[in-house]
């Protein structure tokens, strides 16, 4: 049996691998080999695989046996494919060593260049090069990048050898140093290394190469590299692999130079070459920022109003054939590539090929382009896009390069960005609003009552709650711009300011705040307004063919049914009845009702609610045509109607005529311990019948106006928060003795249906009895997620950033639905639902419903549809179309 091969070597006409072996070669390897494949210009040199790091660190860091020959005879052919030899002063062979994962782990891990040079092959490469200077100064880079990577020495030492250097002979930049003073630098280098670690500075090129191939494998293990794959789910067993390359150089004279760039631009996505160039110059000089680079073409360097040269008037010769390899290179990975080249005496040189990072614009653009191009299919442009960041594209963003001054952070709770003047109470920002000030509202946290203020505003922070908690979803059902949470917040009331981080806020100062991010930033920030322009609806419509969920919208309001409607949305999977109830003219009535004693008085209340009901379901049915409007029947503990203190319910007893003391007990009469878990949901309609009663007859009597005049409106009722088949056809049974009673007077019928939330476990557990009644299924996984686990939806934001920060959870489980707990409940119910009345229509309507990664087990658990804010609604149809297709690539 033949040796494993633990070694491949590429360039010099040699392609033992080539981009199919990212997992074994890592993406830099792969991507080397697969140029030097096509015949492009890349230095030779040689790949130590992934499974060579697996096998290091199974065998407790030791090397497989063969590693040393395989190693030994690729060093062999690479000096036979250079002509130059590693440790031979004549004409000395060096190298840069380089780690490369499977995924690009930028900066992560080690790299030591210019291997090879020692007292001797300095001197060989001083002669070679003509330029002593040069020589000294790689050598003394590398003997302080190799000390600090290999021998883990302070790199502090060095500094004060070359400052007190410096200092002595008057100098002020390390360019003033000549070939002499790098020579004293250099001895004095070596000595230090020497007193320090108690041995010399390997002088043996070999010695060097498996210290450097060492450090590159242990740095995968380092508290960086570790840190990164967390954040990054990239998994620990993917290894790294290393990679040994003869080295260029960019920096031999006015020939040479070095350079990056884009086959297309990354931030707009034009289809036009772009990048930077340095002159004499290494690949580091290009990105530290010391010197300015100039455009690569003659175009991009008039438009900047660059002085000088640009590459392609400088090396035209070069720049054709950088041309030629940029566009091989786009063709056959059929993806924008961010290219680095060097440039050394005149000869060009790949150095890397990867699929280049873009903006989310740049990404749509680039992707329906290359469709239009014949490069690519349309199935492979949806795939393209990351659907998250569509979010970027759809709302007001802050201009890139603006620089932020960050008050505070807190949660990204609602994207888009907001300029406005900070105020701190509802009533007040409507009224501002109202004189035509952008406003943005301030909170502790918000209520219900808010709601006026927080329409009235054109963002809201607030210093409490998570990702589910009111304000979040309100602003994102909304599309206003949110930061909840914001921990750092302290408000104070009577003095009309806020307090973070050491700085004070007034009434009225301006602020910004990107719901994106979750910062609040001082000041009016610079602002880029969304286009959707036609690209954006060319993907979408790509994205339509190819999904099978359908998308609806979380909506109560006709002006969010229409937002909903314009964005895609196929119907409104969740319309939150008691979102139509805070008006100031209804919440009236709404705490008449609460405050009733007597069934009867209950029921004079309701009557004045049912008149804006119906209303409110004529408008939506209206907004949304022949599409389904699921409409959710009242939900939340009834003391959230209700003021708390003393001096809330005195200012609500003044402007009703209600009584302040009957408020005052009836507040605390209904106040509990755990309202989540309390009177809620449909057991309010157990207890008070009327109240589902009059919402009943409200919508039917709404469908038959609308039918009436000639459209279809599709009613589905949905009852929240059911435990039991026989709660659910309790009130089944009057919805539908409603429903016979207005079709009976009206004299004509509307087609509906009246299905259950699945939003705590035991109705997932019963979903089979449950789906012998109920019509359809609506995950409500917000208080599925926070029944299954555990965790207060509007508490736990609190704590959860440091569950996922040590790895107790993966994510956020409010943000992407937890599948493995929270996702097999789902599974079971979908199982035992549709086991008893087949083809039940299976849909979600918590948050989950627009976020890309929930969207994808959705798909695989085979829901119907899924339901978001009106503003997710393009991100879903994305990422529902991602997920048909067997997901991201
Ligand atoms: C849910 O619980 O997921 C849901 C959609 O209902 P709400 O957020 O209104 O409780
Ligand atoms: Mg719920």
């Amino acid at each position: 049996m033949s040796a494993k091969q633990w070694v491949y070597g590429f360039g010099g006409g040699e392609s033992g691998g080539d981009a199919s072996l990212k997992s074994l070669l890592g993406g830099k390897g792969a991507n080397l080999a697969e140029m030097a494949r096509l015949d492009l210009p890349v230095p030779p040199g040689f790949t130590l695989t992934t499974e060579v790091c697996n096998a290091f660190y199974a065998n407790n860091r030791a090397y497989p046996p063969e590693l040393s020959g395989q190693v030994d005879a690729a060093l062999a052919a690479l000096e036979k494919k250079t002509g130059k030899a590693f440790g031979n002063p004549a004409n000395p062979l060096l190298v840069s060593v380089r780690s490369g994962a499977r995924a690009s782990m930028p900066g992560m891990m080690d790299t030591v260049l210019n291997l090879g040079l020692n007292d001797e092959t300095v001197e060989g490469l001083a002669k070679l090069s003509g330029d002593a200077r040069f020589a000294y100064d790689s050598y003394r880079r590398f003997i302080q990048m190799y000390s600090d990577v290999v021998l883990e020495l302070e790199h502090g030492v060095f500094e004060e050898i070359l400052g007190s250097h410096k200092d002595t002979n008057d100098y002020r930049a390390d360019t003033e140093l000549t070939a002499d003073d790098w020579k004293i630098v250099v001895a004095e280098y070596k000595r230090a290394v020497e007193r320090e670690l108690g041995k010399p500075f390997p002088n043996d090129p070999k010695e060097q190469l498996w210290g450097a191939v060492g450090a590159v494998f242990s740095s995968w293990m380092n508290d960086r590299a570790i840190f990164y794959r967390k954040h990054n789910n990239i998994p620990e067993s993917w290894g790294t692999a290393v990679n040994v390359q003869a080295m260029v150089f960019g920096n031999m004279g006015e020939t040479s130079a070095t350079g990056v760039a884009f086959t297309r631009d990354p931030s707009t996505g034009d289809k036009k070459f772009y990048g930077e160039f340095l002159i004499n110059a290494q690949g580091e000089d290009v990105v530290a920022g010391i010197r300015t680079p100039k455009a690569l073409t003659k175009a991009s360097r008039l438009e900047m109003k660059e002085p000088g040269e640009s590459l392609e008037e400088a090396m035209p010769e070069v720049y054709a054939e950088l041309v030629r390899v940029y566009q091989k290179l786009e063709a056959h990975y059929r993806d924008m590539q961010d290219l680095e080249f060097t440039v050394e005496r005149g000869k060009l040189y790949m150095l890397q090929t990867r699929n280049g990072k873009r903006t989310a614009k740049a990404a749509l653009k680039i992707a329906v382009d290359m469709a239009a191009e014949g490069l690519i299919t349309q199935d492979e442009a949806v795939l393209r896009v990351d659907a998250a960041a569509l979010d970027q594209l759809l709302h007001p963003t802050i201009a890139a390069g603006y620089k932020r001054d960050i008050i505070c952070k807190g949660l990204p709770a609602s994207p888009g960005a907001a300029v406005g003047k900070v105020v701190f109470d509802a009533d007040e920002a409507e009224k501002l609003a109202a004189d035509g000030v952008d406003v943005i509202l301030v909170r502790d946290e918000t209520s219900p009552e808010d709601i006026h203020g927080m329409h009235a505003s054109k963002a809201i922070v607030t210093a409490r709650g998570g990702m589910t908690s009111h304000a979040a979803v309100v602003a994102r059902g909304m599309g206003r711009p949110c930061v909840s949470g914001a921990g750092d917040v302290r408000i104070d009331m009577k003095l009309g300011e806020f307090r973070a981080l050491g700085r004070v806020i007034k009434k009225g100062d301006v602020i910004t705040v990107d719901g994106s991010s979750g910062e609040v930033l001082l000041g009016a920030a610079e602002m880029v307004q969304p286009e959707l322009t036609g690209d954006f609806g060319t993907l979408m419509g790509w994205a339509d063919k190819a999904r099978r969920m359908k998308v609806r919208a979380n909506a109560e309001t006709p002006a969010d049914a229409a937002t909903a409607v314009k964005y895609g949305a196929e119907g409104i999977g969740l319309c939150r009845t008691e979102h139509m109830f805070f008006d100031a003219e209804r919440i009236a009535a709404v705490r008449e009702m609460i405050l009733a004693e007597k069934q009867s008085a209950r029921v004079a209340a309701l009557d004045k609610l049912f008149p804006h009901q119906r209303a409110d379901f004529v408008a939506i049915f209206e907004a949304m045509g022949a599409r389904p409007v699921t409409i959710r029947y009242l939900d939340p503990p009834l003391h959230e109607f209700l003021p708390h203190t003393e001096e809330d319910c005195a200012d609500v007893a003044k402007a009703t005529g209600l009584d302040a003391k009957a408020l005052l007990a009836r507040s605390k009469d209904l106040a509990e311990s755990n309202p989540m878990l309390g009177f809620r949901g449909c057991r309010l309609a157990i207890v008070f019948p009327e109240i589902y009663d009059m919402q009943s007859r409200a919508v039917f009597e709404a469908a038959c106006d609308v039918a009436e005049q000639g459209a279809a409106p599709i009613p589905e009722i949905m009852i929240p928060f059911v435990i039991a088949k026989k709660e659910f056809e309790l009130l089944k049974a009057r919805v539908d003795a409603i429903a016979e009673e207005v079709f009976a007077k009206r004299g004509r019928r509307v087609e509906y249906l009246v299905g259950t939330m699945i939003e705590l476990p035991r109705a997932a557990l019963k979903a089979g009895e449950i789906a012998e009644a109920a019509e359809f299924f609506s995950f409500g996984t917000n208080d599925l997620t926070q029944t299954t686990m555990g965790l207060s939806r509007d508490d736990a934001g609190k704590f959860l950033g440091t569950y996922v920060d040590r790895g107790v959870l993966a994510t956020d489980p409010f943000v992407t639905v937890d599948a493995d707990g929270v996702g097999e409940l789902v599974g079971l119910a979908c199982e035992r639902g549709r086991a008893v009345r087949q083809g039940l229509k299976l849909g979600v309507c918590g948050e989950h419903g627009g976020d890309p990664a929930s969207v994808a087990f959705f798909e695989r658990a085979g829901l119907d549809y899924v339901s978001c804010s009106p503003y997710r609604v393009p991100i879903a149809r994305l990422a529902a179309a991602q997920a048909a297709l067997g997901g991201k690539r």
